[in-house]
């Protein structure tokens, strides 16, 4: 029953409309926070661990990098740090390839939802997946916050929202203040999601209506929003995609 049955955003009708030049200035104003924290940590140390780079490839496959952009970008970024081009080649392109179904069993596979994200493979120390809202310390999250000037009061609200559970309404919210909009007018379930309304709503593809009265208002937007609860069992949103995923595992044998 909590399933995921949005649109998997495996069809990418941005295809090669996306630059490498602009990843920096979207993940700013377009990525939700758990690819924003996977792009600054990319960035800063020219390599994701595994995790990492499953969660963060797919989601950038999702916005429309081609196959070839995906590796010039991965290959750009890695030999700036420990790996060199031929490692790169031998160690990391073919999982590359993997994930647009290239390779192995060609399976085309699909970004993952906030569902999967938040309930499966907790990051570990090193890690820079999962979802902020539910997998980072409270304080260290209200500091991250600080730092991107979300205002007091928006944070405080955020962290009641994590405080009670409420993973994809805390990064709803974080969507409403970072966009300038007093109700995000749609139910969040998907990183890929929240890039696509982002680049509409900024984009002027469709018009938020600000509202004028801010009042507490998240209860409603809960409705028909799949609810995340850690006492849940670690369930799959995707029990067949998670099998295809143990095999690829295999594949990445760098760390
Ligand atoms: Fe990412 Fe979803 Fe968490 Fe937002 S709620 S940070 S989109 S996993």
């Amino acid at each position: 029953s909590h399933s995921y049955v949005g649109p998997d955003y495996s069809v990418q009708k941005n295809t090669g409309k996306i630059s490498l030049e602009q990843i920096d200035a979207l993940s700013v104003k377009s990525f939700p926070l758990c690819m924003r924290q996977l792009h600054r940590a990319l960035r800063d140390s020219h390599h994701l661990r595994h995790g990492g780079r499953m969660q963060y490839g797919l989601f950038l496959k999702g916005i429309g990098l081609t196959l070839e952009q995906a590796l010039e970008f991965w290959k750009k970024e890695f030999i700036r740090g420990k790996v060199d081009a031929d490692k790169f080649d031998k160690g990391y392109a073919y999982s590359i390839r993997h994930n647009y179904g290239k390779e192995g069993k060609r399976t085309d596979y699909t970004p993952y939802s906030c569902m999967k994200i938040i309930m499966t493979n907790p990051p570990s120390q090193g890690d820079y997946h999962g979802c902020p809202f539910r997998h980072s310390d409270p304080e260290l999250l209200k500091q991250k916050l600080q730092s991107y000037k979300i205002p007091p009061s928006g944070i405080t609200q955020i962290l009641e929202l994590v405080k009670g559970m409420h993973f994809q309404l805390a990064c709803q919210k974080y969507f409403e203040l970072t966009h300038d909009v007093d109700d995000i007018g749609f139910s969040l379930n998907h990183p890929n999601q929240y890039f696509t309304e982002s680049q509409r709503l900024l984009n002027g593809g469709r018009e938020l209506k600000k509202e004028l009265s801010n009042s507490g208002n998240s209860q409603q937007k809960n409705n028909g929003q799949e609810s995340m609860n850690s006492n849940l069992p670690p369930t799959s949103s995707n029990a067949t995609a998670d099998t295809e995923l143990e095999g690829l595992e295999a594949y990445f044998t760098e760390d």
